[in-house]
């Protein structure tokens, strides 16, 4: 294997790492908005409970305030009782005051019903605020806990990076240039074994004779199917025979 193979596996090495990397460092945006999310559905079951009190809150304060206007009615009905001349009078009122105390009963049992709503709303609050920063309280530490892999993460790549400038520099001009231009276009892979006679990159088999010069480990050839740069992996005895 010439020195120019050589250095060409070791990018492919560099090259398979920092892809690795930046991988996973490509994974942490969605895991950081899950855990947003997470905190945010915690927020808005707050609020929907927040706004489900308010309003329970708010029908038992009507319905109290019906069953007030009601009170102020059976007692209009009453003092008009005693002044009234006949029979027929005295039993319609009777019959408006009977109305006025089954309405306040109906409004009554309304109110407990209300009451008791609102209780199983309160006693349903800690759970879901405890949810809330339960969610937070994980969502802060992972999000440090990313944030540390992703300073070493970064670190990595950058070391990466300077090993790859290092072998770049001691490769053939031409064979550099192709490298680059490659890298660039192939998502940073420029570089493929060749595994079972077919190319590492894009699995198309090679030809016979170009699979002879391969072996022969003197030159740098191209797989025409996707146009990465063909290296046969040293002391590789399956792949060599
Ligand atoms: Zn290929």
């Amino acid at each position: 294997m010439t020195e120019e193979l050589e250095r060409l596996w070791r990018l492919h090495d560099l090259d398979e790492r920092a892809a690795t990397v930046k991988a996973a460092l490509a994974k942490y945006p969605e895991q950081k908005s899950s855990l947003e999310g997470r905190v945010n559905t915690e927020k808005k079951r707050l609020e929907v409970h927040a706004v489900a009190a308010d309003e329970a809150l708010k029908a038992r304060r009507k319905v109290e305030q019906e069953i007030e206007t009601v009170n102020a009615q059976q007692k209009e009905f009453e003092k008009r009782q005693p002044q009234v001349k006949t029979n027929e009078e005295f039993r319609a009122l009777t019959a408006e005051i009977d109305g006025c105390k089954r309405k306040r009963s109906d409004l009554e049992t309304k109110v407990l019903e209300s009451m008791d709503r609102e209780e199983a709303l309160a006693s349903q609050k800690p759970a879901i605020e405890r949810a809330l920063k339960e969610a937070e309280a994980e969502r802060n530490g992972r999000i440090a806990e990313i944030a540390r892999a992703e300073d070493t993460e970064r670190a990595q790549l950058a070391e990466l990076e300077a090993q790859r400038q290092e072998q770049i520099a001691g490769l053939p001009q031409a064979t550099r240039l192709r490298y680059e231009r490659i890298h660039g276009a192939r998502d940073g892979r420029a570089v493929v074994a060749v595994i079972n006679n077919a190319c590492g990159g894009c699995y198309r088999a090679q030809p016979p004779q170009l699979m002879q010069d391969i072996r022969r480990g003197d030159r740098v050839f191209t797989c025409d199917g996707c146009g990465r740069l063909l290296v046969q992996p040293p002391g590789d005895p399956v792949s060599a025979s």
